[in-house]
């Protein structure tokens, strides 16, 4: 890349490969959370709390009763026994979402429903099967204590007390939480919302029949399904020609609705790699080899501010890249702390070959034996393979230096589904 413009940096010598952790800070330091909105609750979910939510009032809001029964005083009913009822007199009832019908004085009891507000005056709970019912009058057949089958204000939360803090993913506890103490819109990090293209002239459609040495886009459904795993939501542009004026067209038709762009082809050194022709005078592509196989090479930068992710056309380069470096930046957008996949240590049970100078991730298949996890790989290792990585529910990381991981050895494995599904 001689006539490269001097912004374009170039990693094309052998010397020049960039080690996968320096790529994935690289790409890091340049993605920041996107600004906090205020969203709806269903909205929010998901999503990371921007601010930490202060209970404005107390959970519950007024005290009430834990059982059916009758409302009344603690010092009236002090000596009741069985043998020896205390008699008091009904004054009303206290239902459920309504305010109490009258208060309890001396001699005095207030029927009662489970989750009612206890009447004024009362002070405890007698569940029903301790009452005996005559008309007006109610015979107490135990003592309860003050207090006794009361839900008190503020049992739950105080007022002025943190519900929520800053950072809290927002899953269904949370939601509940928030929707009880009256916050319907949480300020929280968004879900990007990621444009998707695919490039190159051989791509039709999965709903065509390919001519001969025509491809169907599985790029784009492959990414549509890594997206919404990582909690963004995909924006499927299509796919594009090889046609530098038409990708540009494209990408910044979607610039208004993008957080982030990711398309897949044309960005390694061929006549048709047109991502990189495109864009070199926009915004601030960094293209580079990373030393990983499969995934080579990348692009990356920012498009009038929207972080662009170029990958390889591989269908595994795809699935690997996104993996390493597109969900992490994914996570730390949507404003999460864990930003890598789960990893395990587990024995590949065959060997594993591959380039020495780059660090594999090679498809394998995990399940927990009697002696811990075991790893099998999936099939080949060409980039092309897409069954491989369906079979697949993690990739093992084999590290520069080692051509071959024999059998029986431990590896690390980034899981990228859980063992069962
Ligand atoms: P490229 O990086 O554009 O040279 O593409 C590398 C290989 O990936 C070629 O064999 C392409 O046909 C294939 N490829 C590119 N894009 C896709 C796609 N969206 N779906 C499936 N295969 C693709
Ligand atoms: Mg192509």
């Amino acid at each position: 890349m001689a006539d490269a413009p001097a912004h374009v940096h170039d990693h094309d010598n052998p010397e020049g490969l960039v080690p996968v952790e320096e790529a994935r800070e690289r790409v890091l330091s340049k993605i920041e959370p996107l600004a906090p909105l205020e969203l709806p609750l269903a909205e929010a979910y998901g999503c990371v709390l921007a601010r930490e939510v202060v209970a404005r009032e107390d959970i519950p809001g007024f005290a009430s009763s834990a059982m059916d029964g009758f409302a009344v005083r603690s010092s009236d009913i002090r000596d009741a026994t069985p043998a020896i009822p205390v008699e008091l007199k009904i004054v009303g009832r206290a239902l459920i979402g309504h305010r109490p019908e009258g208060t309890v004085g001396g001699g005095e009891a207030i029927r009662i429903a489970t989750g009612a507000p206890i009447p004024a005056g009362a002070d405890t709970i007698v569940p029903i099967e301790n009452c005996a019912v005559e008309g007006e009058i109610v015979r107490i057949l135990a003592s309860s204590p003050a207090g006794k089958h009361v839900r008190p204000v503020g049992e739950d939360v105080r007022a002025g007390e943190t519900l929520i803090r800053s950072g809290q993913r927002l899953s269904a506890a949370e939601l509940g939480l928030l929707a009880t103490a009256g916050v319907p819109v949480p300020l929280v990090h968004p879900r990007p919302r990621v444009v998707v293209l695919s490039t190159g002239d051989e791509l039709i459609p999965p709903t065509q029949t390919p001519e001969f040495g025509q491809i169907r886009d599985s790029n784009a459904y492959m990414l549509f399904g890594s997206l919404r795993e990582a909690g963004a939501v995909p924006v499927l542009a299509g796919a594009v020609k090889d046609d530098v004026e038409a990708l540009k067209e494209t990408v910044l038709s979607h610039l208004i609705r993008a957080d982030a762009f990711v398309s897949s082809g044309g960005v390694s050194v061929g006549e048709r790699d047109v991502v990189k022709a495109a864009f070199f005078r926009r915004g601030d592509l960094d293209f580079y080899r990373v030393a990983m196989q499969p995934g080579m090479p990348q692009a990356f930068g920012h498009i009038e501010g929207k972080p662009y992710f170029g990958l390889p056309g591989n269908p595994v380069s795809v699935f690997v890249s996104f993996e390493v470096f597109i969900r992490p930046a994914l996570m730390k957008m949507m404003g999460r702390k864990q930003l890598l996949r789960p990893e395990i240590n587990a024995k590949i049970d065959a060997d594993v070959s591959g380039p020495k100078g780059k660090l594999q991730f090679a498809r394998v298949r995990v399940r927990r034996g009697p002696e811990g996890w075991v790893a099998s790989p999936t099939g080949g290792r060409g980039s092309n393979l897409i069954s491989t990585v369906a079979r697949a529910n993690g990739l093992a990381m084999i590290p520069v230096g080692v051509e071959t991981a024999e059998a029986g050895t431990e590896v690390r494995v980034m899981l990228f589904r859980s063992s069962e599904d």
